[in-house]
């Protein structure tokens, strides 16, 4: 008999009849002996319905109160999913986060978890019931209620396991695993069997949304063993307990036959910023990347060509889509400080990325990408790497284009 952590994502809670569905994947755990504590998101929808409300009530809403607000769609579908449950005949109670409790800290619509108390929650699974818990939410200092941040329950889940000391724990949600690329792009994109926390890492923060980014962090921490799974399958027709459905998140040793690459990730969610003409000497970057760290704008990939006259150079970066006019604003106010002779920004630029533990070991990965990009004639226009990764700047035009003949390259595509 093992304890269990089972989450189930927003488009696996959509409605009643979904939830019977997630019931039946609950059901087939409890009836193989296990125990097990639920995780649930709001139903799919429902937190941006209620952050719409908030934002109509007032544009200024107190943090303490859009908590309130927002974290109110799990708790509707915990006690629905302890009650369609009952009704199957299985004993199941809801513990709200302040219920558990778990503790967070004060950061209200971004809160992180301190400590999750187990004991009450121990004694209920012991009693063989389920417990089911709500993600996202949270008990902040002076009891107010918070939430963690778009995409929490991930969080929720993981910290769960980790504090009641499980090896794994199972994410249920609408893709059936992670793929090598996006599989609507590549129709070849496979689904991989395992995959390291720190591919996991780089695939989530580049735009492979399965989970959220700080759920992957606290599992690599705690060695939490992360096995995303499809709960649109029949409940009955999948093997109580088992690990063979899905993509598993695990430590890099677990990993038998490690590729060099592991997967292709891409974002259009970036920006080019480029600085024409700015004095070739030194001072010159603290001058320009000094304010936007104060204005909280996070830069990424960063290129300065060498100076065609000695005097001055152009200078490009990357800042999220969503902070391009901050940005320019920022360098705006700098022209006579910096000193450049024009500012252009950009969003018609895709990041794409290449990934995988194996570069550590193996020489030449760039080498073939920066020629197969090459031979489609796509200009690459900033370069960015890590020990596992390599990520590049180019036209948004030949997104698809690229991530393609990158799939190919590394040998991803399936049969
Ligand atoms: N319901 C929250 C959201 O939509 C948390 C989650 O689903 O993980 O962001
Ligand atoms: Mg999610």
């Amino acid at each position: 008999m093992a304890l269990l952590v089972m989450k189930f994502g927003g488009t696996s809670v959509a409605d009643i009849e979904r939830i019977r569905i997630a019931a039946g994947h609950v059901k087939r755990e409890v009836d193989a002996g296990h125990q097990c504590a639920v995780v649930v998101s709001a139903m799919s929808g429902q937190t941006n319905q209620l952050i719409e409300w908030v934002n109509e009530a007032s544009p200024k809403a107190d943090p303490h109160e859009y908590d309130t607000v927002v974290s109110s769609g799990e708790q509707v579908t915990s006690g629905l999913l302890a009650i369609v449950l009952q009704s199957m005949g299985i004993a199941a109670r809801s513990w709200q986060g302040w219920q558990v409790p778990v503790f967070t800290d004060d950061a209200h619509s971004s809160a992180r978890i301190i400590d999750v108390k187990t004991e009450e929650l121990k004694s209920s699974l012991e009693a063989n019931e389920v417990a089911v818990v709500p993600g996202f939410q949270g008990l902040g200092p002076h009891n107010r209620i918070t939430t963690l941040g778009r995409g929490g329950s991930d969080t929720s889940a993981v910290a769960l396991a980790a504090a009641l000391g499980t090896e794994r724990c199972d994410i249920y949600t609408d893709v059936d695993g992670i793929y090598t690329t996006d599989p609507r792009v590549v129709p070849q994109a496979q689904r991989l069997d395992k995959i390291s926390y720190e591919e996991m890492l780089e695939m989530a923060s580049l735009g492979a949304k399965v989970l959220q980014t700080r759920s992957v962090q606290l599992a690599m921490v705690h060695q939490v063993r992360v096995l995303v799974r499809s709960s649109f399958e029949p409940p009955d027709e999948v093997p109580a307990g088992e690990e063979g459905a899905g993509t598993l998140v695990c430590d890099e040793d677990e990993i038998v036959e490690q590729q060099v690459v592991s997967g292709i990730a891409y974002t259009k969610d970036e920006a080019k910023v480029t600085l024409i003409k700015v004095a070739d000497k030194p001072g010159v970057a603290a001058r320009v990347f000094g304010p936007l760290a104060e204005a909280r704008i996070n830069v990424d990939m960063i290129v300065q060509n060498v100076s065609a006259d000695d005097r001055t150079t152009d200078m490009t970066f990357t800042v999220a889509a969503a902070e391009l006019d901050k940005a320019l604003d920022v360098l705006k106010g700098l022209k006579d400080d910096i000193g450049y002779a024009d500012l252009r920004g950009s969003t018609d630029v895709v990041k794409v990325s290449v990934i995988g533990v194996g570069m550590r070991s193996h020489a030449g990965v760039a080498a073939q990408m920066f020629k197969a990009l090459a031979e489609k004639g796509i200009n690459i226009e900033a370069i960015s790497t890590s020990e596992i990764k390599i990520s590049i700047l180019i036209d948004a035009a030949y997104a698809e284009l690229a991530v393609r003949s990158l799939h190919s390259l590394y040998g991803l595509d399936s049969a």
